[in-house]
């Protein structure tokens, strides 16, 4: 399969070249020449079949033609090591459970699935001159576990995770910190774009370049995104198995649009969802977009869902470019909501104890948008895309109780920091990284 960019003027790239760089050379986001239609034969039995099976038949149709089939099988095998069940909250709105991977998030589907691509391309490289592979990220949080674990004891590569020192919360930090292996934590006296202008920096740096071999492990990487697709295929399987899969509507709460991009691709490969949703807290610029055809980027505003606070969202260009530049066109698929912070711990808290289902701050903006705008006809599925102990203090606050942490975050919480201290001087990180 070749990739062309979203700016149109880069040369096309095949799986290999798209994965190992992630952004075009034109800054441009990669898109697969070809998204597959599924067999007809495929959705009749769909209910029937593992995570898995369905999640291998999605992976075949965009890199069966780059991977082997049974190296393509073990890759989505080990990166579903865990379930993506749909839970029944309300009437007719039920929960997308993301969060129980190892980092308690959705991100943790890409970036194993990432980890273990980007392995079988350096394997089947020429393996008896291998050099380690540097993967630089830098994070403000929730990215940099998900990297870290995704890739953790992954032979032939090492991780670098940037973070800003004192800027993330305790539960996110001993996420990374913790580890050991094959992961280096970096603890950056500066702010998240300190980190970020450091990952930059050394990505353009000649010498590190020559002596090192560095790969990004963005969110807009396809390798991260695509895989993204399985769990809308098993949400689907899921409700079709209980009968009501006929008027569904999907709402993804969305940030930098990465997720709610790979259920709209799900959608052309075929997979019957009605409609979809975009939840946004205060970062609002997609939803404007949505009511007024104009795209207006702007700086980020701090909310109380996190992970959700973008003010320009990457994955907009593959959103404009899978519809073809037309803003009516995205609106007959998607319609969008924002909520404020008032509004998304009131749900938290009606959801709470009107039903006993506790959503983190993410959900809650999604489960609120299906509320307000379902249809009596239509069943509404919603992403719940992180644990809410991964929330632990906003969310204790908001329904003034005590969350239970789960014993994989308690694990983690248990183990000793290490980071390496570095100020946001390139030249103390590179002499760093010509050293390691
Ligand atoms: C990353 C993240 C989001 C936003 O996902 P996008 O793909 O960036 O739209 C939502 N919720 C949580 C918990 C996240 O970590």
């Amino acid at each position: 399969m070749q990739f062309y960019s979203t700016n149109g003027k880069a040369p096309m790239a095949d799986l290999r070249k798209a994965v190992v760089k992630g952004l075009a050379e034109d800054k441009g986001l990669y898109m697969p020449q070809e998204i597959k239609t599924l067999p007809k034969a495929f959705f009749d039995n769909i209910q029937d079949m593992s995570f898995r099976d369905i999640a291998y038949n999605v992976a075949s149709a965009f890199f069966g033609e780059d991977v082997d089939g049974d190296a393509l099988y073990d890759i989505v095998a080990d990166t579903l090591s865990f379930d993506c069940p749909v839970v029944k909250v309300n009437d007719n709105i039920y929960s997308l459970e993301l969060f129980h991977g190892p980092t308690l998030a959705f991100k943790d589907v890409g970036a194993r699935f990432m980890a273990r691509l980007l392995r079988y391309f350096l394997c089947s490289q020429n393996a008896d001159k291998e050099q380690t592979v540097n993967v630089l990220v830098a994070t403000s949080g929730d990215t940099g576990s998900a990297v870290a674990n995704g890739f953790l004891g992954v032979d032939g590569i090492h991780v670098y995770v940037l973070y800003p020192k004192g800027k993330v919360s305790p539960i996110q930090e001993c996420q990374f910190t913790t580890l050991g292996q094959n992961i280096t934590a970096i603890e950056v006296d500066g702010v998240f774009d300190d980190c970020q202008a450091l990952v930059k920096s050394a990505f353009m740096d000649e010498d590190l370049n020559k002596a090192l071999r560095l790969t990004s492990a963005n969110s807009i990487n396809v390798a991260r995104f695509l895989p993204q697709a399985f769990y809308y295929f098993n949400a689907y399987a899921q409700m079709k198995k209980k009968g009501l899969a006929d008027n569904l509507v999907v709402c993804v709460p969305s940030g930098n649009f990465g997720n709610i991009c790979a259920g709209l691709f799900a959608k052309r490969m075929g997979l019957p969802i009605k409609r979809f949703i975009a939840a946004n807290n205060a970062n609002s610029v997609f939803y404007e977009f949505l009511q007024t055809g104009e795209y207006l980027p702007r700086p980020s505003v701090q909310t109380i869902a996190n992970a959700m606070d973008v003010g320009d969202p990457s994955n907009f260009a593959r959103i404009f470019d899978l519809y073809g530049h037309s803003h009516a066109a995205i609106v007959k698929d998607i319609s969008g909501t924002t909520f404020s912070d008032e509004q998304i711990a009131e749900t938290i808290n009606d959801v709470f104890s009107h039903t006993g289902y506790l959503c983190d701050p993410h959900g809650a903006c999604g489960y609120r948008a299906l509320e307000e705008g379902l249809d009596a006809d239509e069943v509404g599925v919603f992403l719940e895309t992180a644990h809410p102990a991964k929330f632990k203090q906003t969310v204790d606050a908001i329904i003034e109780g005590d969350v239970e942490i789960p014993a994989p975050l308690a694990a983690f919480m248990q183990g000793k920091k290490e980071s390496v201290p570095m100020s946001k001087d390139f030249a103390d990180f590179k002499q760093f990284l010509l050293k390691a």
